[in-house]
């Protein structure tokens, strides 16, 4: 490392803390990358069950993404030709007034997801950095000019110049409450919605004719037959989204209880008489952020502290993706001096 350059500790490797690590060491910085989940994904996770014909994936948190600006679709493009997502035509429907699932006006649309889970885009992603899993942060300490990360368990404090926090804004503000309080007080601001999602397999196909349904909020948002999704396996797997509004009434449920009343909606709504062979439900705590900040990331430059995530601009893979490469051309102007 040359004297102008920082050792720095990003806090989340999700697609934001990810994508400022990669730009921020192809400046010359050290940077290593901590992340409380036990395997890479962040929300953009993959859960895997055995099912009776082999291990069944559901992507549990995003979906896929449909790239809006050029720069986000070429760089979606280089992912495509490494391997790490793949193009996903899903046949679209939408509940009508009448409460039946039917062809949405748009009938298909093009996503991209990541291979063979949409995890696979964030473990390659992270193959190419320093990352280190399942370790949670338990506090950010001033040590003189520089920081020092401690953890939950045994493990040795980590000394650094600077640290970039790219966890959900709840989570990024208790971490800098108190060492950085204009950061702290930015990412409070933000309030995130959550959302209860269910996976579910069958041995039957689900006799509907799409993949991705729009539905009105009560309870669901969307359903995806996950399994239609490329190098997914042959068995019928869906996952279920409840809506914002539905999962902040039910926030404080058990899993056991929604997913009885989600198994029982799914059920009514597709008209499916079959009883799942796998049925569990996860609650995402901090889903979605229902605003964001103005600025698509956040530098102190006296502090050497900084913030990413999507909670900066709205809650995609594409903003997560923008405010972490936003964060990263900034430290690429930046020294520890
Ligand atoms: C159910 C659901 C459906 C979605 N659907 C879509 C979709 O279809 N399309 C789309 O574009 N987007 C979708 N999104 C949103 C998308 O997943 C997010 O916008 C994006 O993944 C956020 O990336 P991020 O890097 O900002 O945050 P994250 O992926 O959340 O990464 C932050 C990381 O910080 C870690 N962390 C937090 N606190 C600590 C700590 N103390 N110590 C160590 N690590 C910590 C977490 O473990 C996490 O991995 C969906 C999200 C959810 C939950």
């Amino acid at each position: 490392m040359k004297g102008n350059q920082m050792k720095l500790a990003v806090i989340g490797a999700g697609i934001a803390g990810l994508t400022c690590a990669k730009e921020a060491m192809s400046a010359g910085h050290e940077v290593t990358l901590f992340d409380k989940g036990r395997g890479p994904g962040g929300r953009c996770s993959t859960r895997r069950m055995p099912g009776k014909d082999g291990e069944i994936r559901f992507d549990h948190g995003a979906i896929g993404f449909r790239p809006q600006s050029s720069e986000f679709a070429e760089l979606t493009e280089t992912w495509v030709e490494a391997g790490l997502v793949k193009p996903w035509q899903a046949r679209i429907g939408q509940l009508n007034s009448a409460g039946r699932i039917e062809a949405a006006d748009d009938a298909e649309a093009l996503y991209y997801v990541g291979l063979p889970g949409m995890n696979g885009l964030i473990k390659g992603l992270a193959s190419e950095l320093d990352c280190h899993f399942g370790i949670r942060i338990h506090e950010v300490r001033q040590n003189g000019d520089s920081w020092v990360l401690t953890f939950e368990d045994d493990m040795p404090d980590f000394a650094c110049d600077g640290v970039i926090c790219s966890a959900p804004a709840e989570q990024t503000a208790i971490l800098l409450d108190g060492i950085a309080p204009e950061l702290a007080k930015q990412a409070q601001h933000v309030e995130s919605s959550p959302c209860w999602t269910a996976m579910l397999s069958f041995s039957a196909p689900v006799p509907v004719d799409f993949d991705l349904i729009h539905m009105d909020g009560r309870p669901f948002s969307r359903l995806v037959r996950n399994s239609a999704k490329p190098e997914r396996g042959c068995a019928e797997a869906w996952v279920l989204q409840a809506s914002s509004e539905w999962s902040e009434d039910h926030v404080d449920w058990s899993a056991d209880d929604v997913l009885t009343e989600l198994v029982s909606a799914f059920a009514a709504a597709t008209d499916c008489s079959e009883t799942p062979d796998i049925a569990t439900a996860h609650r995402w705590l901090y889903a979605t952020p229902k605003s964001g900040v103005g600025v698509p990331a956040s530098w102190e430059p006296d502090l050497k502290i900084g913030t990413c995530g999507d909670w900066h601009i709205g809650g995609t893979i594409e903003n997560a993706w923008l405010s972490g490469r936003v964060l990263g051309e900034r430290l690429k102007t930046v020294s520890s001096g």
